[in-house]
C-alpha cells in the first residue's frame, strides 16, 4: 500500500504540472463525482463499509489536492517575505493583510488591569466566562435578527478557531461545499479534518454571486455542510436577502449545516442581513473582535449555533485548549459596549478613496458592498505582479490564494488614506511599466 500510495502521489504531481500547463484548476468535481460512485459500488459489492471507503478516497483526493497545490502564494507569505524585507531597513505599504491600523477601543486598556485586580487570571468554562456569554447572547439577540441564548453561544480564540471547530463537527469522508473565491481557512481546515472540499466558482461578471442552483448542484450524497462568508473576504460582496435567503433555503432542504463566517459584518452596506436572522436551526454563526474591535493580537471571537451543536464544539475547545485566556475574555466583554460606528465609516470611505483610484486606473473589479478589501483583475499572473510589488515597496496579497483566481490580486484597505494613495500610486506605476 505504501508502494502504490508513492507511485500514485508521483503521478498526481505530474498531472498537477500538466493541469497548470494547460492552464485548468486542480480539482475536476465530475471526475470527483465518478470516483466516488466508483468507491462506493466497489465497497458494496465487497461488503465493505461506504463510510471507510468513503474516509479514504477523501485521504487520496486530499493528498493530491494538496500536492498540486504546492507552490500556491498566500498573503501570508508575502507578508512574512514584507517582514523580513523590513527587517533590512525597507519600508513595505502593507496592502496585504486584513488588520485595521486603529488601536482596540480606549476601554480596552483599563480593562488589562481591571481583569488582574478582580481575579478574572483563571481557569473557566470551556465556552466561556457565564457572563460574557450572557453579554453576547443580549447583543447578538439585538444585532442579528434573531434571539440567541447564552447556552446558544461560545467563545472561542478568534473567528478562526471557530470556523475550525464547526468544520470539526463533520467526521472524515464527509464533504463541505466553499464559494470561491473564499479565504483559505476553509479548505485548509476541512482537509485537515479528512473532509472534501466541493467549490462553486463564482465570477466577476456575475458580480460574484452564487445562486441556489449551484447549491444544489454542488451537493452530494456526502455533503454534510455549506460555508458562506458575505461580507466576502476578498471581494467585499454581501447577498440581498432575498438571494442569501434562497441560497439558506436550498442548504436546508437537502439538510446542511450553513457555516456563516460574518466576522465583517460591522463594515457592510446598508442591507446586511445575518443568517441567523433565518431561523434555519443548522446554522453557525461566527464573529469575531479582530476586525470589528481592532483586537486581532487578543485572539478572540464567538460562535452561534443551536445549544446542541455549541454543546459539541465546547467540548471539543475544552479538549484543546481549556478556554479562552480570562483577560482576554474580560477585555473583549468590556469592548463589547463600545461604539465602533466611526471605524466602520473609516474603513468604508477607505475602500471607497481606493475603488475610485482603481477605476481611474482601469482596474476591472466589483466595486465592494463590504468588508475591506478590493478583488482587482490585473490580467496577468497575480502572484508574479505580487512579487514585483513587493520589490516596489508595496504588499499585495496574490488572488490564486482564494481558488482558481491568479490574473487577481486582492488590496486591502487597512491603512489610513495617505498610505493607501501612496501604495496604489506604486501598482499604477508596476501596471504602466507592463505597456511601457
Ligand atoms: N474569517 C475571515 C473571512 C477572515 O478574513 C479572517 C481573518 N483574516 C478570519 C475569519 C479570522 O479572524 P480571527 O481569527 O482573527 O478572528
Amino acid at each position: 500500500m505504501i508502494r502504490l500510495l508513492k507511485s500514485r502521489t508521483d503521478l498526481a504531481l505530474q498531472i498537477g504540472r500538466l493541469k497548470q500547463d494547460m492552464g485548468k484548476g486542480v480539482t475536476d468535481r465530475r471526475r470527483e463525482d465518478e470516483l466516488r460512485e466508483d468507491v462506493r459500488s466497489l465497497c458494496r459489492e465487497l461488503g465493505m463499509s461506504e463510510s471507510l471507503g468513503a474516509r479514504f478516497l477523501n485521504f487520496l483526493l486530499n493528498e493530491s489536492v494538496s500536492v498540486q497545490s504546492t507552490g500556491i502564494s498566500t498573503h501570508m507569505d508575502i507578508f512574512m517575505r514584507a517582514k523580513s524585507l523590513e527587517a533590512q531597513g525597507r519600508h513595505i505599504v502593507h496592502m496585504e493583510v486584513g488588520e485595521p491600523d486603529f488601536a482596540p477601543p480606549d476601554v480596552v486598556r483599563g480593562s488589562m488591569t481591571d481583569a488582574f485586580d478582580r481575579g478574572f487570571t483563571r481557569y473557566g468554562p470551556a465556552g466561556g466566562m457565564p457572563q460574557f456569554r450572557d453579554a453576547l447572547a443580549r447583543y447578538a439577540s439585538k444585532n442579528f435578527g434573531a434571539d440567541v441564548s447564552p447556552s446558544g453561544v461560545m467563545v472561542t480564540p478568534g473567528g478562526r478557531f471557530a470556523v475550525y471547530l464547526a468544520i470539526s463537527l463533520l467526521d472524515p469522508g464527509d464533504e463541505i461545499i466553499v464559494i470561491d473565491p473564499a479565504w483559505p481557512a476553509y479548505a485548509q481546515c476541512a482537509q485537515s479534518s479528512g473532509v472534501k472540499v466541493t467549490t462553486i466558482h463564482t465570477d466577476m461578471a456575475g458580480g460574484w454571486e452564487p445562486s441556489a442552483e449551484q447549491v444544489k448542484e454542488a451537493a452530494g450524497p456526502g455533503t454534510r455542510m455549506l460555508v458562506l462568508n458575505y461580507p466576502n473576504n476578498p471581494t467585499g460582496k454581501v447577498l440581498s436577502a432575498h438571494a442569501q435567503d434562497e441560497i439558506v433555503g436550498a442548504a436546508s432542504d437537502r439538510g446542511l449545516y450553513i457555516l456563516s463566517d460574518e466576522i465583517y459584518w460591522q463594515y457592510a452596506k446598508p442591507g446586511w442581513k445575518s443568517v441567523l436572522g433565518s431561523g434555519y436551526d443548522k446554522s453557525i454563526v461566527v464573529q469575531s473582535f479582530s476586525k470589528s474591535h481592532a483586537m486581532t493580537g487578543f485572539r478572540v471571537g464567538y460562535a452561534m449555533a443551536r445549544p446542541d451543536v455549541i454543546g459539541s464544539m465546547v467540548a471539543r475547545q475544552a479538549m484543546l485548549m481549556a478556554c479562552v485566556a480570562e483577560p482576554v475574555q474580560y477585555a473583549a466583554m468590556q469592548a463589547l459596549g463600545a461604539d465602533t460606528d466611526a471605524r466602520s465609516q473609516t474603513i468604508m470611505s477607505r475602500l471607497d478613496v481606493i475603488s475610485d483610484m482603481a477605476k481611474k486606473m482601469g482596474l476591472e473589479f466589483v466595486r465592494p458592498d463590504g468588508a475591506m478589501y478590493l478583488f482587482v483583475r490585473i490580467g496577468r499572473d497575480g502572484t508574479r505582479l505580487a512579487r514585483d510589488l513587493l520589490e516596489r515597496g508595496v504588499a499585495v496579497a496574490p488572488g490564486e490564494a482564494f481558488g482558481d483566481y491568479r490574473d487577481y490580486i486582492r488590496i486591502s484597505a487597512c491603512q489610513n488614506e495617505e498610505t493607501l494613495i501612496k501604495g496604489m500610486n506604486i501598482i499604477y506605476g508596476n501596471l504602466g511599466n507592463r505597456h511601457g
